[in-house]
């Protein structure tokens, strides 16, 4: 990841069914910025409906690539030498000073970590290698009980302090480990979002990993039409199109990176509270927020919640989220009234 950025499987099918539309003419339109790389072991998309005149394409994609090799340098598990790494790394409770992108990643973090009351949890990080989700190749294998118990704990979001005007961090457990990988993605499309808005790019798609911003008008001067993938291992199939814009998306689910044992499902989204893979019957969150990080922490926090108390929450604190339950009959789709109204809001 950062390879945070890793490749942990894009959930989100992001069909640009605009790529090429039609003028008057007859003359097809085509984007005059699509910039997709596999980065960090991921995927980015970038596209750009109308380029301002003073911007020039090679230059925008340097800075593009050189954001994101920053934030990877910053917030990456998967980076040894990255200021996270390097705060894992040291088993001590002293201050370190860290860099102004991770100390907004931490400060979100455990204000998700607050609000969900724990089910977020980026200190869950050690349970994750644990499970054979983590930095290490996968290797698939449900751990020893005592060997859990153990490590779970020493978890906690709680022992994570924060000096924010110093941006200074200190672990008051000195094996803390946290992984950022549920929403340094977001966080990274709000940054990339933030490099074209300071240029004047009002009509763009910002696309990490599944995790997305949208502004403006794609190329047929419409909002941008975003595919919500039908939570099915077996092929990708489409549960939904909306046409959304000026608003940040982001997807958890169970159905593509997970593993399975004696006919029973692991996915890579942890419970803090028990320290296991979630069993659930919720297969899939998507979450609208006007920041990418948020919406991207809020979609684990309210996976690892499940369906009804994922919802209670989401009723509670007005968030705008798309269930996907999985019952005998098929997929079943529930949306939070905020969600409900954000559509008709925008129609
Ligand atoms: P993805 O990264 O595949 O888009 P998520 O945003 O849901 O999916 O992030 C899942 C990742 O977040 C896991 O691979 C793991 O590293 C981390 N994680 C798992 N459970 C939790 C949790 N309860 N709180 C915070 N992070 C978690
Ligand atoms: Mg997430």
């Amino acid at each position: 990841m950062l390879k945070i950025f890793e490749f942990r499987i894009t959930f989100l099918l992001i069909l640009c069914l605009n790529l090429v539309a039609c003028s008057d003419t007859n003359q097809p339109k085509t984007y005059p910025f699509v910039y997709t790389e596999m980065i960090m072991g991921t995927s980015f998309t970038i596209k750009i409906t109308t380029l301002p005149a003073a911007v020039k394409i090679e230059t925008l994609k340097n800075q593009i690539k050189n954001l994101l090799d920053k934030l990877n340098g910053d917030l990456s598990t998967y980076e040894p030498k990255s200021a996270l790494s390097l705060f894992n790394q040291k088993l001590s409770s002293d201050w370190q000073i860290i860099p102004n992108s991770l100390l907004i990643v931490l400060v979100e973090a455990q204000r998700i970590s607050q609000l969900s009351a724990g089910a977020f949890d980026i200190s869950v990080g050690k349970l994750v290698n644990l499970w054979g989700f983590g930095v290490e190749p996968m290797h698939f294998s449900a751990p020893d009980d005592n060997i859990l118990k153990k490590v779970l704990a020493t978890l906690g979001y709680q022992h994570l302090l924060i000096d924010k005007p110093a941006s200074k961090i200190k672990k008051q457990q000195p094996e803390l480990y946290l992984d950022l990988s549920a929403i340094a993605k977001g966080y990274a499309v709000d940054q990339v979002a933030l490099l074209l808005e300071v240029q004047e790019i009002n009509d763009y798609m910002v696309e990490i990993g599944g995790e997305i911003r949208l502004k403006g008008q794609n190329i047929s001067g419409a909002g941008w039409k975003i595919a919500i993938e039908k939570p099915t291992s077996e092929k990708r199939v489409i549960q939904k199109v909306v046409s959304i814009s000026n608003i940040a998306m982001a997807t958890s689910g169970d159905y593509r990176n997970f593993f399975e044992l004696e006919g029973k499902r692991y996915s890579h989204t942890i419970d803090p509270r028990t320290g296991r893979p979630i069993t659930h019957q919720l297969a899939s969150v998507t979450i609208l927020n006007n920041s990418a990080m948020t919406a991207d922490a809020l979609a684990t926090a309210i996976m690892v919640l499940g369906e009804d108390e994922g919802y209670r929450l989401a009723q509670q604190q007005n968030i705008a989220a798309l269930f996907i339950i999985k019952t005998t009959e098929g997929f079943v789709e529930k949306s939070s009234s905020a969600f409900i109204k954000f559509f008709k809001e925008t129609s």
